[in-house]
């Protein structure tokens, strides 16, 4: 794709939050802005491909919508679930690692296959964000998309 503000350095990247494209130059962060924003590129892409919806950096004079706070949360939710569960999993297996070391070293209790405070916590982690996705979906159905 031509550069629409003919910046040989510009480059384009998606956002880790709303898997938004992200257009700049410059550094690009952990979660992919940039570390010079371009508006124009942004801008331009939008127009041809407005069913891959806004761009960042973000027009301006663009408040957010109702639908789009419920959606970011439902977004965050998943996102944050799939964060937790990776350390619970990981923190899992590390006990039972170190168990079963330490029991191999002293003696002591070995590792049983017992329902863990980790998997209680899974559960919990996936009811909970279960509940507040549906909770976020349920108010985004409710909106009332004007007709034109
Ligand atoms: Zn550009």
């Amino acid at each position: 794709m031509d550069k629409a503000c003919n910046n040989p350095k510009c480059g384009v990247s998606t956002s880790m939050f709303m898997e938004q494209l992200t257009f700049g130059s410059g550094d690009l962060d952990e979660y992919g802005f940039w570390e010079y924003p371009c508006a124009i590129c942004a801008r331009e892409y939008e127009r041809r491909h407005p069913e891959d919806g806004m761009c960042w950096p973000l027009r301006e004079k663009q408040p957010l919508t109702r639908e789009d706070m419920l959606t970011a949360e439902v977004l965050l939710l998943e996102d944050a679930k799939d964060h937790l569960q990776k350390c619970l999993k990981l923190l899992n297996s590390l006990t039972i690692t170190m168990r079963e070391r330490k029991a191999s070293e002293d003696g002591s209790e070995p590792y049983r296959n017992e329902v863990s405070a980790y998997t209680n916590n899974e559960w919990f982690i996936e009811r909970q964000t279960a509940y507040l996705i549906a909770t976020a979906l349920e108010q985004l159905g409710k909106i009332k998309v004007p007709e034109e």
